[in-house]
């Protein structure tokens, strides 16, 4: 290697030994032909920027190997220490003659100078704009890390700025980008005996385009290429270079098994360095696998639809630890980043410890899918952790009406799920979050008088169970909470069954009159009674309490939560020093005790919600009043081992004898769909129809699924049955497609519920076209969805594309452009959508590029549209 005649010198100066002109020796022997016919064969010198000795360099002509330079073979000749031999090895000199040409273009008279970090004479090439106060340095050999800072610090100080393009995507590169969004970089290509300069520009996980330097600009904010520019319209990148902080960085977490829940009640987030353009912080609670829970904030893209604190989700797509720099006096910020969420069952939900109950198995009332725009997106003050009212409806009426629903319950010895409350009372009851719901129940069993039966007991979970926050409710009322969890249910138990027996002989009064209990305490009664005194005696400790408790948190409590709790906690303090006055006066110590509500209340949103897992598993206290489906039947008494699907007996309506009928109808199709014909089970499919159509009430929420269901998958059976049957006969086969163990599981999916999907499907579409445009397949959608769109059958994917286009004016490309299907039948889906939307259609041949061109449109169309 070190022996001077075997070393293929491809790159050499003309002009003079310490000439910057470089040049590069073509390979192939009529390519060298011209260029000696150019520049003579005596003008190549082993130059001394190229690190060489100065001495002439004769051009080797070969016909069988490559064409290269070589010294003269001369005994006297001292030894050359050249180690740049390849054809990059004069690309600081390459570069330096391109740019100043392309800066002279750009109105800069600015000579490159070349300095060295030790490594070889051209380690950075150095441009010194004045008109602009900017150094543009292509630092083509790094520097280490700190060097670089240093450097970085220095020059900025002395010069304003620095325009830094790296020869490398390396460590320094990647600084720049987590500063700045971006990086640029600098590599040359052989072009005949010369070198062309290419600008590249490196962002987050996506390819870097690389463009010749003469199509970039060289502006007062730095040099700008054609990529930058699309960046800086989607406000991705930040204008400042390197004097920004730099953006976290991330370290992956292992796949897979990281949970959440969102914390509704956290303070809304005061600026944080892990907010990074794109993407939000979600406040909650994080449980890596084997980890313990720990509250921190989750980083998700803005396309991502809002987490609700009704569910709990597993982190999907690239789960990453983001981690700032250490600033000083505040030390490191940390959060966990993700793509996507995938909402987690019930029981999942609950063995992950962050499970709330109430809502976490009830599938019917899944939360509409948002429009989620940038401008809508408002998850950090989500009213949510605001609180007690109900957003349409005046709280009082609300409270009414719960009220008087929750009374019929009680008169029918029953309970009720907020989704049956969904059912009777309306969508309202649906999108309350969980402290509203918490803030209604108070409401309708307010005020508490001790002997009164209590209506809040009766709503319960879809297992029967008490809600999760009933020991809320009983502290806002003023009831001494039992101590576990068990102690809880227990309680709550036995409330119920005396609530039920106070109105098992009052029937339904007449819905206006509210019940008598509510006017009963008369405010002119001077003395306080004994159950307000006793109120007040349980509400000091309570407050006293929690102020021990703010106290305890505010240590641990950072920025503006320390000033909030500050502010509850002197209030708190103040509401227990009236005490002495008020205690003697019954209307003043009332009013005290409701502006305790509000103290505690408060005190409690501050100090946040400890997570609290229900261990221990009872059956809905009013189960199987009806024959159950067999198969379901004999585990009944066992903690119930699948959530959903089970059909969830209801009481409120068991008097109905159709739909007893109905029950035992599906019933008997569950029992006996594997061993009976496709025909026979839709009869009973029909059966159930008539009875329905006989119904008082609506079928309940849990019964419609379920003959939905059976529905399409009896349909679906019955149409593979026939098409296996057809192709039997045919190929004379035996047909085994009809009679499937499992039952299919292409259930499709209601209109109502596409038509929900299809904005956010919209949405994403929309999202990637804006972006680049690059197609993506089912699976990704789904993602990108975060657990939202269910595994589709392949014509409600066709219905769903087609309605998320529907609204695509006609001379638009569609949005469905970009999805793709099977690698077998890439086109199939869009041709579908095509059809249903009425387009023309495009001939096969002519298809796949037809789609390339309208993905192009689609770029172009969205790029700038918000
Ligand atoms: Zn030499």
């Amino acid at each position: 290697m070190g022996q001077i005649d075997t070393r293929l010198i491809q790159t050499a100066v003309i002009g003079g030994r310490d000439s910057d002109q470089p040049v590069i020796l073509p390979e192939q022997p009529h390519n060298l032909d011209e260029l000696l016919r150019q520049y003579g064969k005596d003008d190549f010198w082993c130059g001394t920027l190229l690190g060489g000795c100065g001495e002439p360099l004769r051009p080797k002509r070969y016909v069988t190997r490559v064409c290269h330079f070589a010294h003269e073979a001369d005994p006297g000749r001292g030894e050359c220490h050249r180690t740049t031999n390849s054809v990059d090895g004069a690309d600081h000199l390459f570069v330096k003659a391109h740019a100043t040409r392309w800066l002279a273009g750009q109105g800069h008279a600015a000579q490159g100078e070349l300095r060295s970090f030790g490594h070889c004479h051209g380690d950075a090439v150095d441009f010194r704009l004045r008109r602009t106060k900017t150094r543009l340095r292509f630092e083509l050999h790094p520097e280490d890390y700190r060097s670089w800072r240093k450097a970085a610090d220095s020059l900025g100080a002395k010069e304003g700025r620095i325009e830094w393009v790296f020869g490398r995507d390396d460590t320094l590169a990647r600084d720049m980008v987590a500063r700045r969004g971006y990086a640029l970089l600098v590599r040359c290509e052989t072009d005949g005996n010369d070198r062309r300069v290419f600008i590249g520009t490196v962002t987050d996980g996506k390819k870097t385009p690389w463009v010749p330097l003469e199509l970039c600009r060289m502006t007062e904010s730095g040099l700008v290429t054609p990529a930058l520019e699309g960046l800086r319209a989607e406000g991705v990148v930040r204008a400042d270079g390197i004097d920004c902080e730099p953006f976290p960085s991330s370290v992956a977490l292992p796949g897979g098994q990281v949970v959440f829940a969102v914390d509704a009640e956290a303070a809304p987030l005061s600026s944080s360095p892990l907010d990074v353009p794109g993407r939000r912080l979600v406040p909650g609670f994080v449980k890596p696998a084997g980890s313990r829970i720990v509250r921190a904030c989750l980083s998700l893209p803005d396309t991502v639809p809002d987490p609700t604190d009704q569910y709990v989700y597993r982190l999907a797509g690239s789960v990453r630890l983001l981690v700032t720099d250490v600033i000083e006096g505040i030390g490191s910020s940390w959060a966990v980043r993700a793509d996507a969420l995938v909402r987690l069952n019930g029981l999942e939900a609950e063995r992950t410890g962050l499970w709330r109950p109430s809502v976490a198995l009830d599938e019917r009332h899944v939360p509409a899918p948002r429009a989620f725009s940038v401008c809508e997106r408002t998850p950090l003050t989500e009213p949510a952790s605001s609180g007690p009212k109900a957003p349409e409806i005046a709280p009082g009426k609300t409270a009414d009406a719960l009220r008087r629903t929750l009374e019929e319950v009680a008169a029918k010895g029953a309970t009720i799920t907020w989704s049956e409350l969904t059912v009777r009372l309306g969508g309202w009851v649906h999108d309350l979050p969980n402290p509203a719901r918490r803030e209604l129940l108070v409401e309708v069993d307010k005020p508490r008088v001790p002997e009164n039966p209590l209506l809040s007991v009766l709503v319960v979970t879809y297992l029967g169970r008490p809600l999760s926050y009933l020991d809320q409710v009983l502290g806002r009322l003023g009831v001494a909470e039992p101590a576990s969890k068990l102690a809880l249910q227990q309680w709550a138990a036995a409330e119920t069954k005396k609530t039920h027996e106070a109105y098992g002989h009052r029937r339904t009064r007449a819905s206006a009159a509210p019940p008598p209990r509510v006017k009963q305490p008369a405010a002119r009664v001077q003395a306080p009674s004994e159950s307000d005194l006793r109120r007040a005696h349980q509400r000091r400790a309570q407050i006293g309490e929690k102020l021990e408790e703010a106290a305890r948190t505010r240590v641990r409590a950072k920025g503006a939560r320390v000033q909030r709790l500050s502010e509850a906690i002197q209030q708190g303090k103040e509401h227990l020093g009236q005490y002495e006055e008020v205690r003697s006066h019954g209307k003043a110590l009332r009013a005290w005790l409701k502006e305790g509500d509000r103290v505690l209340d408060l005190l409690d949103r501050l100090i946040g919600r400890p997570i609290t897992v229900t261990p221990a598993k009872t059956e809905h206290r009013t189960a199987a009043p009806e024959p159950k489906p067999a198969k379901r039947e004999h585990r009944a008494a066992a903690p119930a081992p699948k959530p959903a699907k089970v059909l969830e007996p209801k009481p409120v309506e068991k008097k109905d004898p159709n739909l007893r009928k109905i029950r035992r109808l599906l019933g008997e199709v569950d029992r006996t769909h594997r061993h009976r014909p496709t025909q026979e089970l839709l009869r009973l499919l029909d059966e159930i129809g008539k009875h329905r159509d006989q119904l008082i009430r609506p079928l309940p929420a849990a019964e419609t699924k379920l003959v939905e269901r059976w529905r399409s998958r009896l349909e679906n059976q019955r149409s593979a049955e026939r098409s296996a049957q057809a192709a039997a006969a045919s190929r004379n086969t035996p047909a085994r497609a009809g009679r499937t163990v499992e039952p299919p599981q292409d259930d499709r999916l209601p209109a109502e519920r596409i038509d929900k999907l299809a904005p956010t499907v919209r949405d994403i579409l929309q999202e990637l076209a804006r972006a680049d445009g690059t197609p993506l397949n089912w699976g990704d959608l789904r993602l990108r969805a975060g657990g939202q769109l269910p595994p589709l059958h392949p014509d409600d994917q066709v219905a769903l594309l087609v309605a998320a286009d529907r609204g695509t004016p006609a001379d638009e490309p569609l949005l469905s452009t970009l999805v793709d299907n099977s690698v077998a039948a890439p086109h199939r889906l869009y041709r579908q959508v095509r059809l249903g939307l009425g387009r023309e259609s495009v001939p096969d041949a002519e298809l796949e590029s037809y789609r390339a061109m309208e993905a192009l449109r689609l770029r172009q169309i969205w790029r700038y549209r918000r």
